[in-house]
């Protein structure tokens, strides 16, 4: 199969195959062509109130069969996306834009939850826990929540659904997904393969469309126990107030501003290699992307005079062809963000040592920028920039470095590169994040827990902790 035969141009629920009630749709496109792949149906509340019906029929025998048959279905299902990556990966890059390795990187990603919590879920173990009298017996019960409502971004549209899908499954819970209108296509084509694989009708419900209508509908719904979000914190904000009325339970993954300190004892060469993947990797536009560098003064102008050398020699294209490392940008608003960063910067007596403006490849392509002379108080430093710009910060000590990195209200990945053993303790237990890279770049693997503190996000994704989001503990206590 190749990607066009994972194309769908309809929703799944309860089993079936279906289009928006009113017969609506919206055009999916690739953002490096402009090119339309497909449409896919414009659905609002009904047909998510019709999914959240199927999750529920489909929740007490999906729930009840024993953890290691859901595990051989989840089994089947991670199979089958490994088998079928290539043509994955490929569909993923003509919906999202990312190099074609990176696309097909993502699938296996994605993937690894599947088969991580199929395993895992064999281990959900209860407790028993000695009695408080000696004619009492405690015991605990680890239950799955009951049906989930997840909803995911365009950035990973693959990998923030293999996330949620995983545990929600292996824990016994059945799902209504509503993946990003700009990349849903990623997302059918893993209904496509659950099927496949054996999972029941209602147990995975997809549905696209209206964002605040479908949003509405899952936080709005009794029948839905939680919400598992990952996008920007104002939505994620909203969705948290949505679901009050019904007290869900929330995991979110939200905005990161992610520091990158190098200091003075640091391999600079192994600097600036982390630094390219984790500032330049989906061209910059993930939730763990190096926002703000930190470089302590000793080190700063051999790392910023090899990191644009580095960055000045990156290859931008179209994310199929063959050695590209930065595709396109998701849309317009995406880039337009990009030169409002870099003009605010600029403005502020900032300088471009490489890039600084849109490539000819076209509107959605930035070329990969590296800054100096940026302070803390530029738009570049406190917010979010979601694109291939780095922006380098120069600061004296350790503990001006820490307080830099900590003066904002995300705390979702950091990282630094150091090699005295006591600034590693001391920096790693100072950062305000839920995840800090230590002389390296890349910190994503199913087997850690994902996460953020502040205003990051709530909940962790991945490792064995990931089930636990999606488990209610109830205990027992029996009199003897
Ligand atoms: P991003 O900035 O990454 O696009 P968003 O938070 O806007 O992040 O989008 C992430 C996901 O949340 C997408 O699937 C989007 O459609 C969905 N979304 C956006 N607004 C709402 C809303 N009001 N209610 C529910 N989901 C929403």
């Amino acid at each position: 199969m190749d990607a066009t035969d994972f194309i769908r141009d309809k929703c799944l629920i309860d089993g079936k195959w279906i289009g928006a009630d009113d017969g609506s749709s919206f055009e999916v496109t690739n953002p490096a062509t402009s090119e339309v792949l497909t449409s896919v149906p414009k659905m609002g509340a009904a047909e998510t109130d019709r999914a959240i019906e199927a999750a529920r029929k489909a929740l007490p025998a999906w729930s009840s069969l024993a953890a290691g048959e859901r595990a051989q279905m989840l089994r089947r299902l991670f199979d089958l996306m490994i088998e079928h990556k290539d043509a994955l990966g490929r569909l993923l890059t003509l919906e999202q834009g990312k190099p074609l390795s990176e696309g097909v990187g993502e699938i296996s990603y994605s993937a690894s939850f599947i088969e991580w919590f199929a395993e895992e879920s064999k281990r959900a173990y209860g407790e028993v826990i000695p009695g408080h009298a000696v004619d009492r017996r405690i015991v605990t019960l680890r239950q799955p929540i009951g049906v989930v409502g997840a909803i995911t971004p365009w950035n990973f549209p693959s990998a923030m659904i293999g996330r949620k899908l995983g545990p929600a499954l292996a824990a016994g819970c059945t799902v209504v997904l509503k993946p990003a209108s700009q990349t849903p296509l990623s997302a059918l084509a893993i209904g496509v393969l659950a099927e496949r694989a054996g999972i029941p009708a209602g147990v995975i419900n997809i549905v696209t469309g209206s964002a605040s209508a479908i949003g509405g509908a899952l936080t709005a719904s009794p029948v839905v126990r939680k919400i598992s979000f990952t996008g920007s914190t104002e939505v994620g904000r909203e969705l948290m107030r949505q679901s009050a009325d019904t007290i869900k339970k929330l995991s979110l993954e939200l905005g990161g501003n992610a520091p990158f300190i190098v200091f003075d004892d640091a391999d600079v060469d192994a600097a600036v290699e982390g630094a390219l993947v984790s500032k330049f990797r989906n061209g910059g536009q993930t939730c763990v992307c190096t926002n703000r560098f930190y470089i302590q003064q000793g080190v700063y102008a051999e790392f910023a005079e090899k990191l644009a050398e580095r960055v000045g020699q990156m290859q931008l294209g179209d994310g199929t062809a063959e050695g590209t490392q930065i595709g396109p940008l998701i849309d317009d608003a995406a880039v337009e963000k990009v030169e409002e960063h870099l003009a605010d910067a600029t403005g502020s007596g900032a300088k471009i040592l490489t890039g600084g403006r849109r490539s000819d490849l076209g509107r959605t392509w930035f070329e990969p920028t590296v800054l100096v002379d940026v302070d803390q108080s530029m738009l570049v430093s406190r917010e979010e920039t979601f694109g291939p710009l780095a922006a380098l910060i120069p600061f004296a000590n350790e503990s001006e470095a820490i307080a830099m990195a900590n003066d904002t209200e995300f705390g979702l990945a950091s990282y630094f590169y150091a090699s005295d053993l006591g600034r590693v303790w001391r920096v790693a237990e100072a950062l305000e994040s839920g995840i800090v890279g230590i002389n390296t770049g890349l910190i994503s693997t199913e087997v850690a827990p994902f996460g953020g503190v502040k205003q990051s996000g709530l909940g962790r994704e991945g490792s064995r902790h990931g089930l636990d989001d999606y488990m209610e503990i109830k205990y027992l206590c029996m009199g003897i």
